[in-house]
């Protein structure tokens, strides 16, 4: 959108404390699992909620001599989705051992990138409303493996471990420290997901874990988020706790404004925030203390001397260019522009890749705006009741426009139109034909609308005389003879006679 369209910043959010006023610095990093059928390192499936530990390959589980064997398409979906955020792609780059304990994930380190990610620096450009936009910067992907599960709640005395996700591929989306407000944390991550829905890279279900966020929060005073703009000196702003693991926007928003106003609480007091991993209790709506922060020395990285560094090459990064889809921005720019609709009914229309697909189906050859209209306002709301998606709508994108096409012609009225709907969507069949077979045209034979009007002039004299000393009454006649011809009367050409015949 925001190559043709302007926008401005939203305003920070600002809290209020005992002793003036805090404003909000955040930070995300987005741990996105790549779609893909096999693991980074080995052949073993992805595939959600098999039996545990049936999807393990004698590398995921650490068998003394295997080695790992880098995924060709996981490097592409980072890259395709590296260029989805307009970010650099480092044609060479690394894998480090980050060394730790995890009783899920059994080589006692996990493979990640820190010195040499696949991706560089990028934007996010997160709407905030109509013409409000924030620009999010990111510093890197970098590509690593996520842990498997323990299960501690199954049996009083054993703890179980499921390494079914062990070795899956992650994208870890570190962005720079500019979301200022829980919102539009929420909207950031959203915007992440959407995007990466568009490029096919992650499939974005957060309830199954496969996209979840660190989220690093601060405090400062008014004017010094300037000033770090200004410099890009951390120390300008304050000391931030990371919460982890969040998979739900409205935990991430909750938490955001509880960690603010604990670190506020502590500053006002004169005490100091201890920069630590910090955990949410969506029961509570706290944040605890988990653990104090770790720094990258503490995990000794070191090179991966199992795997030679990774070299790509500008044309395949190219060829992945040249395969982007269009990204959600630019169809709803499009549909902007080209389309006539307006900014919210655009974004409406685009917030999934499958809608959009099936508004454009719609509108191919007719108007945008009577497009847009039915969609949003019939099928959506009908979806929304039903609890169903547009991927399991009754009525196709090829029957709704049949609807369209019969209104347009004149053949049927709007209101006919909604019936015809409705039996669309419960006996389906071909538009045009019910309307023939069911008799549901919009009568335009002058003569058929004129006796009906001619009828109820007759039947009710002192309507008349009422209506024709002020006009304004002549409504209730109208709506009279659409009753009586059950709506299939135009509407216009009812007017016009009413009016006429009134006025003699
Ligand atoms: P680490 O890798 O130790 O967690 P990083 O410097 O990579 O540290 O930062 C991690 C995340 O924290 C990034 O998303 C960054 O934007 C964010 N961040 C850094 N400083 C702050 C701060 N003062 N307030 C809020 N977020 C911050
Ligand atoms: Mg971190």
């Amino acid at each position: 959108m925001l190559d043709h369209l302007t926008y401005t910043a939203p305003e920070p959010k600002v809290i209020a404390g005992a002793k003036g006023d805090w404003e909000l610095v955040i930070g995300l990093e987005v741990h996105a699992q790549v779609a893909s059928n096999a693991k980074l390192f080995s052949g073993a499936s992805t595939g959600f909620g098999a039996e545990p530990n049936s999807h393990v390959a004698f590398v995921d589980a650490a068998m003394p001599g295997m080695l790992p064997v880098i995924n060709e398409f996981c490097v592409a979906q980072a890259v395709k989705t590296g260029l989805g955020l307009k970010a650099a792609i480092n044609l060479r780059s690394a894998f480090d051992r980050k060394n730790y304990f995890y009783p899920d994930l059994p080589q006692g380190y996990q493979i990640s990138q820190l010195y040499h990610p696949i991706v560089g620096e990028g934007e996010v450009i997160v709407d905030m409303g109509p013409g409000v936009a924030r620009r999010v910067r990111i510093e890197r992907i970098h590509l690593e493996q996520d842990a498997g599960k323990s299960i501690h709640d199954m049996d009083p005395t054993m703890s179980f471990v499921d390494l079914n996700r062990t070795g899956v591929a992650l994208m870890e989306i570190v962005s720079r420290p500019d979301i200022r407000g829980p919102e539009e944390a929420a909207a950031y991550v959203a915007k992440l997901r959407q995007i990466m829905r568009y490029l096919g890279t992650c499939d974005g279900n957060m309830q199954n874990g496969n996209l979840r966020a660190d989220v690093n929060v601060s405090v400062c005073k008014p004017g010094d988020y300037e000033r770090y703009q200004e410099t890009q000196d951390f120390s300008h702003l304050g000391t931030r706790c990371e919460i982890k693991n969040m998979n739900s926007l409205r935990f991430i928003q909750a938490a955001i404004e509880y960690e603010a106003r604990r670190q506020i609480a502590i500053l006002e007091d004169g005490g100091t925030v201890v920069q630590e991993t910090r955990l949410y209790d969506p029961d509570n709506g706290e944040t605890r203390s988990m653990r104090s922060k770790e720094e990258a020395h503490d995990y000794r990285y070191f090179p991966d001397p199992d795997l030679l560094p990774l070299d790509i090459e500008q044309e395949w990064v190219d060829g992945i260019a040249q395969s982007m889809p269009e990204l959600p921005d630019e169809k709803k720019a499009r549909f902007v522009k080209e389309l006539g609709l307006s900014e919210y009914d655009a974004g409406v229309l685009t917030a999934e890749v499958e809608s959009a697909d099936y508004f454009e189906a719609v509108a191919q050859g007719r108007d945008g705006k009577m497009a847009a209209n039915w969609v949003i306002n019939e099928l959506f709301g009908r979806l929304n009741k039903e609890g169903l998606s547009v991927e399991t709508s009754p009525v196709s994108a090829a029957q709704l426009g049949g609807v369209i096409d019969l209104i347009g012609s004149g053949a049927i009225s709007g209101k006919i139109a909604k019936e015809l709907f409705e039996i669309l969507w419960t006996e389906g069949g071909d538009p045009a034909a019910i309307v023939e077979e069911r008799g549901m045209k919009q009568v335009t034979d002058l003569g058929a609308i004129e006796k009906a009007v001619d009828d109820i002039i007759a039947a009710n004299p002192a309507q008349v005389e009422k209506a024709r000393a002020n006009p304004k009454l002549a409504g209730w006649f109208v709506g009279q003879v659409l009753k009586a011809t059950g709506g299939k009367a135009n509407p216009a050409a009812v007017q016009d006679l009413v009016a006429k015949k009134l006025g003699a």
